[in-house]
């Protein structure tokens, strides 16, 4: 592979000083607001004028500080993020929203707002089943979001704000989207570990930085001829948050190709969008609440069979699978993680009825475990080659 150009450079560095440019704004005097879930609406907070800033935890650092304050059957991915923040690597932080996803959100929230001394927490209180009266429930929600919001940066947030932030924050899932259309050629021309990091960058930046960045990436990825990597397996990832790189490095180094995902700060947060011909909070109602998929969410079994009940929860996945050729999909979870593990034998099924061979990990979100992921993998390839 020919030496790292000056964008992918960027991507490194942002990657490795992780708040790099969130820290240099908030000494600017911005405000910066943390998050973890993809169910947090982030246009409203750009449409205060504020920064979304998504956390992001390490496998690398042993949980301290963190596990004084919250109970060690909580999420490791949460701890992690919290043991961070009790550290004080997210101090230029002026505030936190948390949503009502899983358990270790929910009780964590209490956990947040209790240690850390910020100037504004929010909990979002997204229903959890997807029907007519969820939707008017979350719209007064997501006004008492935005009153919130108001009297932190004290000024009113209009929906001519919020439209203009739909606006820029669709134009950034736009080119996401183009980033993933390098991985359908075969071998891909974006790496998944590139993919990957560039995302997790661009969650960190002001939103018109991210699609600056997302512009250069792509221009960068456009100048490829042909693909850098030798043929190999094509794998999706199905899972949470995959904010730390070695599982997709793994698969790559073994020679596999990491080209498409269900995960978090993937494709859950990237690909569905705000309908900008709807007023904005109804539209931003429906793309939190119905267009996200993840396994906290019940919809309800229209189908009324277990088939008909799993091709309509997992019908993304045969979409990604088919539109990316996968080879093998890799199911990875947390321990601890419910809303994933009580899904395991669903997906399982799921991925036989689409005839995709599938490898199942739970992990411990630690830097432990890497050896034995590896040996894993690698009998998985082997084994789909
Ligand atoms: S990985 Fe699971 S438990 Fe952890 S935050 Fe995500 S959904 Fe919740």
């Amino acid at each position: 592979m020919s030496e790292k150009t000056a964008v992918m450079s960027r991507v490194d560095r942002y990657y490795e000083d992780y708040g790099l440019r969130a820290k240099e704004l908030s000494r600017e005097g911005t405000k910066i607001i943390g998050y973890i879930c993809s169910f947090v609406p982030l246009e409203m907070i750009t449409a205060a004028g504020c920064v979304p800033f998504r956390l992001r935890g390490n496998i690398r650092e042993p949980i301290t500080k963190g596990d004084t304050l919250m109970e060690t059957i909580v999420c490791p991915f949460i701890r992690s993020c919290f043991d961070l923040a009790l550290k004080g690597r997210y101090d230029f932080l002026s505030g936190m929203v948390i949503p009502h996803a899983c358990d270790s959100m929910v009780r964590g929230y209490s956990a947040w707002s209790f240690s850390l001394e910020l100037p504004y927490f929010h909990f979002v209180n997204i229903p959890s089943v997807v029907k007519e009266s969820s939707f008017e429930f979350f719209q007064h929600e997501l006004n008492a979001y935005r009153n919130s919001l108001e009297d932190l940066v004290k000024k009113p947030v209009t929906d001519a704000d919020l439209s203009s932030a739909i606006k820029v924050h669709n134009q950034n899932r736009t080119k996401v989207r183009a980033l993933y259309e390098f991985r359908k050629a075969d071998p891909p021309i974006l790496s998944g570990t590139e993919l990957s990091k560039t995302l997790v960058v661009a969650a960190s930046l002001p939103i018109h930085e991210s699609n600056e960045l997302l512009d250069e990436v792509l221009a960068e990825i456009g100048t490829r001829q042909e693909s850098p990597f030798q043929p190999g397996p094509r794998i999706l990832i199905d899972g949470p948050c995959v904010d730390n790189m070695e599982l997709m490095k793994i698969i790559e180094d073994l020679g596999g190709h990491v080209v498409t995902d269900t995960i978090c700060n993937g494709t859950r947060d990237n690909w569905p969008r705000v309908n900008e011909n709807k007023a904005p909070l109804t539209a931003i109602a429906n793309r939190y609440l119905a267009g996200i998929n993840c396994p906290k969410t019940y919809r309800e079994n229209k189908a009324g069979t277990f088939e008909g009940d799993i091709k309509a929860r997992f019908g993304d996945i045969g979409y990604f699978s088919k539109s990316f050729k996968v080879d093998g999909a890799v199911l990875y979870t947390y321990k601890f993680c419910d809303p994933f593990g009580f899904e395991v034998p669903a997906r399982k099924a799921y991925y036989e009825s689409i005839h995709v061979p599938l490898l199942y990990l739970e992990d411990l979100y630690s830097a432990g475990t890497i050896g034995q992921l590896k040996t894993r993998i690698q009998a998985f390839l082997e084994m789909i080659e």
